[in-house]
């Protein structure tokens, strides 16, 4: 059996999903159909149908949200609805008799996800309470119904349920089918063996003997007795054809075979109404990643290099603080900006004492601006090059015999940057995508200026004079964190 309507992704299986999953399944449902109903659920119901091998989920907005619904929600279900384990646009449709939200924006919602489904080429799961003449007139419309799909919870007539088969819609049923106030019997009767598909709506609709209680997936047994009792049919074979009926609309074995063999190939199925060969569509992102920043902490950084003559002198294992900016303006590049901040001590450790006094610290500032290839992005761990320009900035002390009173040479000038370098990406939801970054990062002056001292001799030294030559590199393990935000 296959629950085609269950919401596994409300407040009320919070606590036990896991053991409502185990128990259905031992009951017998095989999958498990979870339809969102808000914006504000899309992720978490996308969440559930990646977590568990056996549940599917619907993408849409109910009725009764519809005034939530507008063009932003329409481009989230459009980009989410890539997912593999979405299999329809739903729930949406008419809900006239409660009205939580107006008649128009029910309609405005409804036709906009009906062209989601249009353009998905995904089935979709219609809620329609007391809006029979409006829900049937909008399907009517040009291409409103090509991409077929199931009204779930029926509580129509005859006629309805009729022009819904002609459409070419699956007629859904609930527990509602038992209840005694209600008689669907001719429905059910008129509904071939061939359209008929099972659900709980969990968890609503609980059947007697537990009605006012939570629903849960294994009731979609009473259904199939009603239905199995009402048609005169052995239960079996209401348990396969609906199965069946199922797995064709929603494409449940082609979709766990292409998630075992093929995620990306060509497939291709009879359908009753709509001719499936198509390319698979392609795995969305499962990291949101547009703009990103955050803290960067680096060590054996900016070396200064000074050369007189032959010999040469550079200082490592500096330490260095800064932060980065990050833009990906394609799917495998990222504009980085970063700006990083070092001070160089050892310049004046290795002086003795009594002059450490007569030289100051050297201070490096540096803005890069890189451009990063990212190899196969969409993985969690993402290896990357980089490569860019460096705007040197630094603070370089020329304090000659002059104690007590610092001077600098202000030194900025623009070089290279290149590196190498490792994301590893953790989804936060709705939070956003925070990524771990390491890299190796080469930083290179392409000028020297010359000093007209010499700052590794002693200050009392004739040698102290000498003009010396200065440039600077770095060459920087570093890493950070970088929170891609979620509304941008
Ligand atoms: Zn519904
Ligand atoms: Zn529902």
């Amino acid at each position: 059996m296959i629950d085609t309507h269950c919401h596994l992704n409300s407040k009320e299986y919070n606590k036990d999903i896991d053991s409502v999953i185990t128990a259905a399944q031992l009951a017998g449902v095989e999958y498990f159909i979870v339809p969102a109903t808000m914006p504000e659920d899309l992720e978490k119901t996308l969440e559930i149908a990646d977590k568990y091998d056996k549940v599917y989920c619907a993408l849409g907005v109910h009725p009764h949200d519809a005034s939530k619904f507008n063009e932003e929600v329409y481009s989230d279900i459009l980009r989410l609805s890539k997912h593999k384990k979405v299999v329809s646009i739903g729930e949406i449709g008419l809900d006239y008799y409660r009205n939580i939200s107006v008649a128009e924006s029910q309609v405005y919602a409804l036709e906009r996800q009906l062209a989601i489904g249009l353009e998905t080429e995904l089935p979709v799961i219609l809620h329609n309470r007391c809006a029979d003449k409006d829900i049937i007139s909008i399907l009517k419309k040009d291409g409103n119904s090509d991409m077929g799909g199931v009204c779930h919870c029926f509580s129509s007539g005859v006629e309805v349920a009729e022009e819904l088969l002609k459409l070419g819609f699956y007629i859904s049923f609930t527990a509602n089918i038992t209840f005694s106030k209600v008689d669907m019997t001719e429905v059910i009767k008129l509904v071939p063996l061939d359209r008929i598909m099972l659900e709980t709506d969990s968890p609503y609709m609980t059947p007697s003997p537990n009605r006012g209680k939570r629903n849960v997936p294994q009731n979609i047994i009473k259904v199939a007795e009603k239905i199995s009792s009402v048609k005169n049919i052995l239960l079996e074979e209401v348990i396969k054809m609906t199965t069946e009926n199922a797995k064709r609309l929603f494409r449940i074995p082609i979709l766990v075979l292409s998630l075992f063999i093929l995620s990306n190939s060509l497939y291709s199925q009879d359908n009753y109404n709509d001719d499936y060969d198509d390319e698979y569509e392609e795995m969305p992102d499962p990291y949101y990643r547009k703009l990103g920043f955050g803290p960067l902490l680096g060590t054996n950084t900016f070396v200064d290099r000074y050369t007189s003559g032959n010999r040469s002198f550079s200082y490592e294992g500096l330490f260095s603080a800064g932060g980065y900016i990050n833009y990906r303006f394609l799917e495998n590049f990222i504009f980085q900006a970063v700006y990083s901040y070092s001070e160089n001590r050892k310049a004046i450790d290795k002086l003795p004492d009594s002059l450490k006094e007569t030289l100051d610290r050297n201070f490096h500032n540096a803005i890069e601006f890189s451009v990063i290839g990212m190899v196969v992005p969409k993985n969690m761990v993402n290896f990357y090059a980089s490569l860019g320009t460096t705007y040197f900035m630094n603070q370089i002390s020329a304090n000659l015999g002059a104690p007590l009173y610092k001077h600098y040479w202000h030194d900025k000038n623009w070089g290279l940057n290149t590196g190498i370098g490792i994301f590893v990406n953790l989804s936060l939801g709705n939070m956003g995508t925070l990524v771990i970054n390491g890299e190796w990062k080469l930083g290179f002056r392409l000028d020297a200026v010359n000093l007209n001292y010499d700052p590794r001799e002693n200050i009392n030294s004739d040698k102290r004079k000498n003009i010396t030559s200065y440039t600077t590199m770095s060459s920087v393990p570093r890493g950070g964190i970088i929170w891609y935000i979620p509304f941008f």
